[in-house]
């Protein structure tokens, strides 16, 4: 965890915060380490009331509010809260209905909720409890009773605050509290382990190439290692888990893909699919699947499955609206009825590669970029956001690709300038980012002026890149030193020309006009950005090359060392032309 909070004051801190931020919905229980909901106690409402330690947001406290719980009563970093500070949130909320508690089953909060439920009722305060014992790791399906409550603790608190709030009873609040437990079941893994505030050190940690499945939400380690899976197989094995413990003549179940607080919302959402296909495929409906962080354990990496087998009243309940600081479900809304999932990407029928120069050509550039990825990336870090090196990769071989399908022959300039337009298209589609639209402009205006050349001389070629350069300085709106891919550009365009006009064959030409971007990029160390993201900085670049001067020298030079002197090989155009050496690619080695 970070500097910002210390150990001692993080449960004081991050409550002061969260009842400041949300105190439209949420307020401090008294004198108590508890969060009711603004609108407790309604007189003759059951009261819900959830807690645990704390280190599990959005659970407890970001599940307080209408609809959900009327209160949580927070302990420390993974440990229960006291009986003293349970007794004190329930008789702050107590509408006259009695309280209904809601927990995992841990023994600690077993002992001090169960204590104070006993002094309540001694002052005639009626309770019941629902321990919620969803994790099938910990515990085998003859005896659930003695299972961890994990996520699933979302699912029946979610139903039994929407009991509540119509206006069921203690008992009836309860029983389908009660019910949703038995029908929920969670399995989960863990890719890393999380740090407790103040400490530097992980509570445990999984080694490279493996997870542990069966986490618990504590920092402890999982139940089993096992070799690291993609999505398809993390999938599987979850739904698999959790299929052969779901009531018999389930129709529909309530999904939720839970994070444990450092699994990326969107790696959640790339494991979806495969979840809910193997779900369907097993004849069930995934019913309102919920993806995000619900029950988590401070900073650890990994994520959880829950399934709620659902009945007509537990679907009813759980569509319910609420709202809470961790979440908010309208419950107007009219129902749009159970979607099928997005059919799987279409992906265009694979066409028939066709290779050529162009493809060639981009490619020994991609090869050369991608050994320098790293390189280039931590370049961007130093005064960009360090994607330089991932963006053009990714761009390039979108690239290498649309040039393959392209297809080009030197002979025909035609083709040479179509795929490198498509090339270009391609780049600036995939590559996204400031150098993304910039190598996508070098590369389709290159095209587009080789097009109507009669040959791949060194003049057209010198011609469309200075066309090229144009058409980059001014969508980027960048001088000449002002620390962008333009200057070594604008000597790379120079030296081409100069080559051109003395005769060169163009892959000595480029070879020459690539030695001077590749030492004009180098120089760029010299320089303070003064365009994109960098000049935000100030200087503190200097010293360090552009990332993009840099990885257009490289590809530059990579292009330079694939190119051939070379007539054209086939089919001398019938056009006339200038007879002066055309351009060829080298045979890929
Ligand atoms: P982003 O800045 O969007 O993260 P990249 O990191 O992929 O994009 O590329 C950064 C490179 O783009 C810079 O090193 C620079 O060479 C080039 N660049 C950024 N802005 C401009 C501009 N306005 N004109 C020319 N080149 C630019
Ligand atoms: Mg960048």
């Amino acid at each position: 965890m970070t500097s910002l909070v210390d150990a001692e004051s993080f449960k004081d801190a991050w409550l002061a915060g969260l009842t400041a931020a949300y105190g439209r919905t949420v307020a401090r229980v008294p004198d108590a380490y508890g969060v009711r909901a603004r609108n407790a106690p309604r007189p003759g409402k059951v009261s819900v009331i959830v807690g645990g330690g704390c280190g599990h947001y959005p659970a407890f406290a970001g599940l307080v509010g209408p609809g959900l719980a009327d209160a949580a009563v927070v302990g420390d970093v993974f440990t229960s809260p006291s009986a003293e500070q349970v007794y004190r949130t329930a008789k702050a909320v107590d509408g006259g209905a009695g309280v209904l508690f809601g927990y995992g089953n841990y023994a600690g909060d077993v002992m001090h909720f169960g204590l104070a439920a006993r002094r309540l009722a001694a002052e005639g305060i009626d309770s019941r409890t629902v321990l919620v014992t969803d994790d099938v790791a910990s515990g085998s399906a003859e005896t659930p009773e003695v299972r961890r409550g994990v996520a699933g603790d979302f699912f029946v608190f979610k139903v039994a605050g929407a009991a509540a709030e119509r206006g069921d009873d203690l008992d009836a609040v309860a029983e389908v509290a009660r019910r949703a437990n038995d029908r929920t079941r969670t399995y989960g893994a863990a890719f890393g382990g999380c740090t407790l505030p103040g400490k530097s050190e992980p509570l445990f940690t999984v080694d490279a190439g493996r997870v542990e499945l069966g986490l618990g939400i504590h920092g402890e380690s999982g139940a089993r290692s096992v070799a690291a899976m993609d999505a398809e197989a993390m999938a599987a094995e979850l739904v698999d888990a959790l299929l052969a413990e779901l009531p018999a003549g389930t129709e529909r179940v309530a999904v939720l893909l839970n994070g444990l607080g450092r699994t990326k919302y969107e790696e959640l959402f790339a494991c979806y699919p495969a979840i809910d296909r193997r779900l369907r495929a097993a004849g069930l409906r995934p019913h309102r699947p919920e993806v995000g962080e619900f029950v988590t354990s401070l900073d650890m990496a990994g994520l959880s499955l829950s399934l709620l087998a659902l009945d007509d009243e537990l679907a009813e309940l759980y569509d319910a609206a609420c709202e809470t600081p961790g979440f908010r479900h309208p419950g107007m809304v009219p129902a749009l009825g159970d979607t099928d999932p997005e059919p799987a990407s279409s992906r265009a029928a694979d066409r028939e590669p066709r290779g050529g120069i162009v493809h060639d050509l981009l490619r020994g550039a991609l090869e050369r970029v991608e050994a320098n990825e790293d390189e280039l990336g931590r370049l961007d870090a130093v005064a960009g956001d360090g994607d330089h090196g991932q963006g053009i990769v990714r761009g390039l071989r979108a690239a290498v690709a649309a040039a393959d399908e392209a297809g080009s022959r030197p002979d025909d300039p035609a083709s040479v300038g179509d795929a490198l337009l498509s090339a270009g298209t391609a780049l600036a589609d995939a590559a996204g980012g400031a150098s993304g639209a910039l190598y996508g402009v070098l590369l389709s205006e290159t095209g587009a002026r080789l097009r109507t050349a009669y040959r791949l001389d060194a003049t057209a070629l010198a011609e469309a890149v200075e066309r090229a350069c144009s058409g980059v300085a001014e969508l980027g709106g960048a001088e000449p030193g002002d620390k962008t891919l333009l200057d070594a550009l604008i000597p790379f365009r120079d030296t081409l020309r100069d080559q051109a006009g003395s005769g060169t064959s163009p892959a000595r030409a480029v070879h020459v006009a690539a030695q001077a971007a590749t030492k004009a990029a180098s120089a760029t160390a010299e320089l303070a950005s003064a365009r994109g993201r960098a000049s935000r900085l100030g200087a503190r670049d200097r010293g360090t090359p552009d990332p993009g001067a840099t990885s257009l020298a490289l590809m530059l030079t990579a292009i330079a060392d694939a190119l051939t002197d070379g007539a054209c090989a086939a089919g001398t155009p019938s056009r006339s032309a200038p007879d002066v050496a055309t351009i060829d690619a080298k045979e890929p080695t």
